[in-house]
């Protein structure tokens, strides 16, 4: 059984994310995707409801869970016997940053592959920040979310 722990934001989840899920689907036997959550950073949506959105969103994939963990994401990798971390990589500007978390991750743990999978054309310009800015904004973003974070948006609207 090849475990891999899908960790980030989703801040909110995005079709970037859940295309990244599918293809990491098809390479693993497991995914679990993991709300990590940093205390010193501050998140619009609770850490609840964002597990909540993912599971929805994802209700029709047989090999994939939901959790969140406030400690060190390779402990918790460990903890499940994940052979990898997964994580998506869009625009260059990417790469600085996810170069940098892959060797922290390495330092701590060799044992665990970090893999990566490039960002389609059609959603490589998606992130949390971009959608939460567009919809503050006005602009439809139903093409770009899963349909139950569309609705969770336009309910909690400030
Ligand atoms: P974090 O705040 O930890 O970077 P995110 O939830 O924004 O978490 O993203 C988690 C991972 O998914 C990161 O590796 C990020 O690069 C990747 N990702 C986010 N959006 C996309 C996308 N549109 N296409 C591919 N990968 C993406």
């Amino acid at each position: 059984m090849r475990v891999a722990v899908y960790p980030g934001s989703f801040c909110p989840l995005t079709n970037g994310h859940i295309d990244i899920i599918k293809r990491a689907c098809k390479v693993f036997d497991k995914v679990i995707i993991l709300v990590a959550v940093n205390k010193d950073k501050k998140y619009s949506i609770s850490v609840n409801d964002r597990v909540k959105l993912i599971k929805e969103a994802t209700i029709d994939m047989d090999n994939v869970s939901v959790d969140s963990y406030d400690g060190l994401t390779m402990n918790y990798a460990r903890n499940v016997h994940a052979v990898a971390l997964i994580r998506g990589l869009r625009v260059v500007s990417d790469f600085e940053y996810e170069w940098q978390y892959a060797a922290a991750n390495e330092y701590i743990d060799s044992n665990i592959e970090i893999v990566f999978f490039m960002a389609h054309k059609e959603t490589n310009f998606i992130s949390s920040s971009t959608i939460n800015e567009l919809f503050n904004s006005g602009v439809d973003i139903s093409p770009l979310v899963p349909k139950c974070v569309l609705d969770y948006l336009n309910k909690n609207r400030k």
